[in-house]
């Protein structure tokens, strides 16, 4: 991919009118589910002439088919139009220490396949080899012909580093910093391949399969092996300048809290991160029991994957929490409490409508973190005289990051927009900019 703007170069050759103008119907068409060329002119602010023209390519392409008639309304019925969403796939991954998730997702970010392999090597060329041999099968398994299968999209534990690959990684996932993932997992699958950090790949799906509105400016707030959020503003990722945006599990909470992987204190993540809640569930004999969390030292380097893992014992502690058992309760709603402040100071900076809580220990817990964000935000959300902010539970919390690195590749794609073109930004070096766009 070598840092181009669009990733596999399929819209390279077109002029940036017809790319945009394809990307904008097309959004429209899915978003909207079923809508005639007349509503298009309407909602995209093109000319007829316009649509017709950018319609029929994509009909052409495959992409968008003709669908029955709008309900007649005494003038001419309108044809309807709605997206081919067997017409084109794409896979998601979701690396994290637990194991890896794969998904097949078709054009509209629906899953027609899943599978979870707990575990792993840890050596990164041996992981890669199993990787491209369970994508391959998992495109087997539903008969897709290859050449529908648009790419790879790779959601991994952030941070990245500029320019594609994982660098300052968490703990536990040192031995991948150096590693060029992406280009490994192409070369390896013959499939493009787009990186990037779980919480945004989790925003993004969200935004594709549904939930959430095209011109939303709200947040993925993610909690798996650490804390991020994920932005959309105006229906558009806001990356920053390495796609490490919205790290809000290194706000800072506690000004003398406790050293933080980052090398910051007090951070979120720190005060109330999945370790930091293992950590003192370990501390308090009752809890640890309630939880089945063995005798073990949890700073000890496990093996990837297995129960050991920090995702695992958090939704261990969360589950007894939720059987009744009053210490794990308290640990949980103490996380939850600073897990409100960082959202609410993200709000307040972002000025958000909206906020969906994701990713696998959300899965399991968000019940219980739901309604503490919820009144955090009531009560101080610094703009709730204008607007409130909603909530809610993802309907995916546990695959978010693999459907969203799947609508990565379906958004980099089919909808090439151009962060450049949306939001004002420098980007004095083309060459350094992160390899997604969406
Ligand atoms: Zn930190």
């Amino acid at each position: 991919m070598s840092g181009s703007e669009e990733p596999t170069g399929r819209t390279g050759g077109r002029p940036a009118f017809h790319a945009n103008s394809r990307a904008a119907v097309l959004d429209v068409i899915r978003a909207a589910g079923t809508i005639s060329r007349v509503g298009l002119v309407e909602t995209t602010g093109f000319t007829g002439a316009t649509i017709s023209t950018v319609v029929r390519r994509l009909i052409d392409d495959g992409l968008v088919v003709e669908t029955g008639h709008a309900e007649s309304t005494g003038g001419k019925r309108r044809v309807l139009l709605a997206l081919n969403r067997s017409s084109r796939y794409a896979v998601g991954v979701h690396l994290d220490q637990g194991g890896v998730t794969y998904v097949l997702t078709n054009l509209g970010g629906a899953v027609v396949a899943r599978v979870f392999r707990p575990g792993g090597s840890p050596d990164p060329e041996i992981m890669v080899g199993g990787m491209a041999e369970e994508i391959a099968s998992l495109i087997e398994s539903v008969g897709v012909a290859g050449g529908r299968v648009l790419g790879v999209g790779l959601a991994v534990p952030g941070p990245l580093a500029r320019g594609g690959g994982m660098r300052l990684t968490p703990p536990a996932m040192r031995r991948w910093e150096a590693f060029p993932l992406d280009r490994a997992l192409g070369a390896a699958t013959g499939l493009p391949v787009v990186l990037d950090n779980d919480a945004t790949a989790s925003a993004l799906g969200e935004h594709w399969s549904g939930g959430v509105g095209g011109t939303a400016t709200f947040a993925a707030v993610y909690l798996g092996t650490g804390i991020g959020a994920g932005l959309l503003i105006n229906g558009v990722t806001y990356r920053g300048v390495s796609g490490n945006a919205g790290e809000i599990g290194h706000i800072c909470l506690r000004a003398d809290g406790p050293e933080c992987w980052c090398g910051a204190r007090g951070c979120t993540e720190a005060l109330a991160g999945p370790a930091a809640v293992v950590e003192a569930a370990r501390a308090d004999p009752a809890v640890a029991a309630a939880a089945g969390l063995n005798g073990t030292d949890g700073r000890a380097e496990r093996p990837r994957g297995g129960p050991g893992t920090p995702a695992a014992e958090f939704a261990a502690v969360a589950r007894a929490a939720l059987r009744g058992d009053a210490g794990a309760r308290a640990l949980l709603e103490d996380s939850a409490r600073y897990l409100a402040l960082a959202v609410r100071t993200l709000a307040n900076v972002m000025d958000l409508e909206e906020i969906v809580l994701t990713g696998p220990g959300l899965a399991v817990a968000g019940s219980l973190y739901l309604p503490v964000v919820e009144e955090e935000l009531n009560r101080a959300f610094f703009a709730r005289g204008a607007h409130g902010v909603a909530v809610r539970l993802s309907e995916s919390a546990a695959g978010a990051p693999a459907i969203g690195a799947a609508a990565l590749v379906l958004r980099s794609e089919l909808v090439p927009l151009r962060e450049g073109l949306r939001l004002p930004e420098k980007l004095p070096d083309a060459a350094a900019r992160p390899p997604v766009t969406s």
